[in-house]
């Protein structure tokens, strides 16, 4: 009986030690949990604020956000404006000066990461809900799933240096098997390349750039607008007119309204998951992002 508590204690002693040494990492997205896991394995505790199957650019913040965030030694955010509703306000209430915006424990996924869709000229309100930095959603393209990687593996540097050593050794695995299952993809794509496409919402546009894919007409009139009956019905001509295949919706777009343009226009409609964990298949990044690209080629291929 002795023994046993001993060994119980023992047990408790090592497993409360590896919380404490533990790294909380939090970040907005699940995207970027996954892969803030990957680099920081054992050594992080990493929470995503939002579930997978999240519109990111409208989220209502909750107070256990608050609390998540003044526990934080690393804050990873997507940035360029898309969390700008709700991120903010939240990283002020946390009080935890350890990551407010250029703190160490501040993480700027998007270093180093050529953007897309960037307005030129002024930017204003007639223009929809537009991101005056550029497009957003670069982690759809995998190869920018590797500049997330390295980003993270930075931050995690600064805040731990005696873990480095671990953190590179994770980041090579993270972006080697990256790199061979991008490989693996753009075989797979290779016989759509060029092919065009027409979307919901230009939350596509990284993905279909590194498949050879073009991003044609949106059915957003502009960007975060609902489109009005005389824009959906430019889109129906424009998709038969240059018999586009297919129209692309992530799942928390109006995936009915796009049904509908489908079905007048004869396009298969394909709803791609494109967040970690918004469907059951894709439990990791590269997981979403294989089940996305196979869904497309699919689509395609019909
Ligand atoms: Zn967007």
């Amino acid at each position: 009986m002795k023994r046993l508590s001993a060994i119980a204690f023992g047990l408790l002693c090592v497993t409360a030690g590896e919380v404490f040494a533990q790294l909380r990492v939090v970040t907005t997205s699940t995207d970027l949990a996954s892969i803030a896991k990957e680099i920081g394995g054992a050594k992080v505790f990493v929470e995503s604020l939002t579930a997978g199957n999240t519109d990111l650019h409208y989220v209502q913040a909750r107070p256990d956000y608050i609390v998540k965030l003044n526990k934080a030694d690393l804050f990873v955010s997507i940035g360029l404006e898309l969390e700008a509703g709700w991120v903010p306000l939240l990283l002020q209430q946390s009080r935890n000066s350890n990551i407010r915006y250029g703190a160490r424990g501040y993480c700027i996924a998007f270093a180093g990461i050529e953007l897309l869709e960037k307005p030129t000229g002024e930017v204003n309100r007639q223009m929809g809900d537009i991101h005056p930095f550029g497009n957003p959603h670069y982690w759809a393209d995998p190869i920018n799933g590797i500049a997330i990687a390295k980003n993270i593996k930075e931050s995690l540097v600064k805040i731990d240096p005696a873990g480095r050593e671990i953190y590179e050794k994770n980041f090579n695995s993270f972006k080697n098997e990256v790199l061979k299952k991008t490989k693996e993809l753009l075989s797979l794509m290779a016989p759509h390349r060029g092919k065009e496409v027409v979307v919901y919402h230009t939350e596509f546009v990284y993905l279909l750039r590194r498949f050879g894919l073009v991003q044609g007409m949106m059915i957003e009139e502009l960007p975060g607008v609902a489109p009005s009956p005389a824009h959906a019905k430019k889109v129906i001509e424009y998709i038969r007119e240059k018999k586009v295949p297919a129209i692309l919706v992530s799942p928390w777009s109006n995936v009915r309204y796009a049904q509908k343009i489908a079905k007048e226009s004869g396009a298969t409609l394909l709803v791609l998951p494109i967040q970690t964990a918004s469907v059951p298949e894709a439990t990791t990044y590269i997981n979403m992002i294989e089940v996305s690209v196979r869904m497309l080629h699919k689509g395609l291929s019909q």
